[in-house]
């Protein structure tokens, strides 16, 4: 069984009661404005949350951190996720030396940021066979050409990591396009109901020349990728987690101050009921993660234990959020009171990464042998 050692509990809770401090409030006014806060980002860098991938961490710890960024905002936990697991890690484990120096250091301290850019307008749960965008080489350079839908951080990227398909051998690769090519352009997706602190981006690439050293040595098909996009979907189970335990504080804590019927609503058995219930929700999605990060760390995940991990605590965290917000009464319906946050936040998490539906599918593959999607 994965456990923490001592200095990683120290860590994880000098973090838990810094992102609980410093983050959690701060949060709030940029989710309400979906702007991007420039200075709550540098200062998780300072905490060292931006090489969680790469600093020598268990899967175990990571997946901590990811749960504790959640509970404060989970918009941030977001940005941290995708940063570490599919922006680090891409570079990390499928980048050349001069990218890795080039680059790594920069993200590492969250000074510079990446965007994962696979997802297109025509084309989400059928993105592997369907991807449009295209790849053309052309002497030193290559010629990118489509566009992409919802690119987290795309508007405030330093470069993104972009899919696309090589015209020559029709296989995805990945290549690294710096924001000011010209001919690449982002803009920000507004009036989303969750995670309003991810810039989330349409991408338009018109014929954007990148030189030929910018395509990931290792990233020279999309099969390359499968074991880091196995671990990302296991990564929002983490953040699945991470927004019960928010929804619990809060739900508690309103229980405890309100008043009806001359009592505080946590005197009544039905109140009472439903903290019980996202408790024991948010402590199986966290046991389920820490079976998770002990295949990690002993090398067995499976593709399908991701998918069943992300759909499940997924699953839990929408049941979660919704009876905390029926807790509050009318006041769950306003954000001023955090629970109408994580249930905007709840939505995202169950459909990003692979949808419920799709995840739901590669475990049902798994268990029978048939695929119902392909
Ligand atoms: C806030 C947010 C952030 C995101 N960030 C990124 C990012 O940074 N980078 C990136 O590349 N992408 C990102 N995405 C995209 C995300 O991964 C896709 O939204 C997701 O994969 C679903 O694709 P879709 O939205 O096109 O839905 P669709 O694929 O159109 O699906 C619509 C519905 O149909 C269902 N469905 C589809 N096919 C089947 C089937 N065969 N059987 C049963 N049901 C099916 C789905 O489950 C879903 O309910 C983000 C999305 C959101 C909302």
């Amino acid at each position: 069984m994965a456990c923490l050692d001592p200095s990683e509990q120290k860590r994880y809770r000098h973090a838990r009661d810094f992102l609980q401090e410093s983050i959690r409030a701060a949060s709030i006014p940029f989710w309400e404005q979906e702007e991007f806060p420039v200075g709550l980002v540098r200062e998780l860098g300072r905490q060292g949350l931006g090489e969680l991938q790469v600093d020598g961490s268990s899967a175990l710890f990571k997946g901590l951190m990811y749960t504790e960024v959640a509970r404060a905002d989970v918009s941030l936990s977001a940005l941290v996720g995708i940063h570490n697991e599919l922006i680090v890690g891409m570079i990390n484990d499928l980048g050349s030396p001069e990218q890795k120096e080039r680059w790594l250091p920069g993200l590492r301290s969250l000074s510079v940021l990446g965007a994962f850019a696979l997802t297109e307008p025509q084309h989400g749960s059928d993105i592997a066979g369907g991807l449009e965008t295209t790849a053309r080489g052309d002497g030193a350079e290559w010629i990118i050409s489509g566009a992409k839908r919802w690119i987290g951080s795309g508007t405030v990227a330093d470069f993104s990591l972009v899919w696309a398909r090589d015209i020559a051998d029709g296989q995805i690769k990945g290549f690294i396009v710096e924001s000011d090519r010209p001919g690449f352009t982002a803009t920000k997706i507004r009036h989303k109901i969750g995670l309003r602190i991810v810039q989330n981006a349409d991408l338009d690439l018109d014929e954007v020349r990148i030189p030929r050293e910018n395509l990931l040595p290792g990233a020279t098909s999309f099969s390359a990728t499968t074991n880091l996009l196995r671990d990302s979907r296991a990564w929002v189970g983490w953040q699945a987690a991470g927004i019960q335990l928010a929804a619990f504080d809060i739900a508690r804590s309103y229980a405890l101050d309100r008043h009806q019927f001359g009592k505080p609503l946590a005197r009544f058995q039905l109140v009472q009921l439903q903290l019980s219930e996202i408790l024991g929700n948010a402590s199986a999605s966290l046991a389920m993660m820490v079976r998770v990060a002990s295949l990690q760390e002993a090398g067995h995940l499976q593709m399908a234990q991701a998918a069943m991990a992300k759909a499940t605590t997924t699953r839990l965290a929408r049941q979660s959020v919704a009876m905390g917000r029926s807790l509050l009464g009318g006041n769950g319906i306003s954000t001023d009171f955090e629970m109408a946050k994580l249930f905007g936040d709840a939505e995202v998490l169950y459909t990003y990464e692979g949808s419920y539906e799709i995840n739901s599918l590669i475990v049902g593959r798994a268990v029978t042998g048939k695929s119902a999607f392909v």
